[in-house]
């Protein structure tokens, strides 16, 4: 199994045992060269298998085999292609940031590691999903947000490494999180 793809099963699996995507509500991607690896679509992050991640070619969207990419796609290769630098993408619906800035606020730091992690965070009014409208916006703060709040609709993430992204989407979403269960 490469690399990519076995950092795409352990991490997608770890997003799932972290409580902050439920079923279907997020998909996550990583590059390989010229292309990219994706979630495919409507699947349980948990349950996909070795062979079901989607391959793409990033700067055409040539979309390899038969199962059908996550309905993100156009997001996520925004981020690959305005972004040389990125290789792992995380987007998912977490309860407690999308609530706090779906009413227009911004998500308080309320842990110093979060500032300290996180240097550019971008908020995005509601677009509908999936779309290419919304792709733009994504690659309007491609270059330099490393997370972006999408408003009634969830977070994505932009990690130099995997390892990064995750800890972007774990700092934005415990920083509320805990703050509201405590
Ligand atoms: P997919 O299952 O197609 O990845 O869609 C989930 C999602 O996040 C839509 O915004
Ligand atoms: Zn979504």
């Amino acid at each position: 199994m490469s690399h990519v793809i076995e950092q795409l099963d352990k991490y997608a699996k770890e997003l799932v045992a972290s409580g902050l995507v439920v079923g279907a509500g997020g998909n996550l991607s990583m590059r390989d060269g010229d292309y990219m690896y994706i979630s495919p679509s409507g699947y349980d992050l948990k349950e996909i298998k070795k062979e079901e991640w989607v391959k793409v070619h990033i700067i055409s969207g040539e979309v390899y085999g038969s199962i059908k990419p996550s309905s993100e796609l156009l997001m996520h290769l925004a981020c690959f292609r305005e972004n040389e630098e990125i290789t792992a993408v995380l987007h998912a619906h977490p309860t407690y940031s999308v609530s706090v800035s779906s009413t227009g606020k911004e998500i308080p730091a309320l842990f110093p590691d979060f500032p300290a992690m996180v240097k550019d965070v971008a908020y995005i009014d509601y677009v509908i999903p999936t779309t290419e409208l919304l792709a733009n916006e994504v690659a309007n703060h491609a270059q330099k947000a490393q997370v972006m709040v999408l408003r009634n609709h969830g977070v994505i993430t932009l990690g130099k490494t995997m390892n990064e992204g995750s800890l972007f989407f774990y700092a934005i979403n415990r920083g509320i999180s805990e703050g509201f269960c405590h």
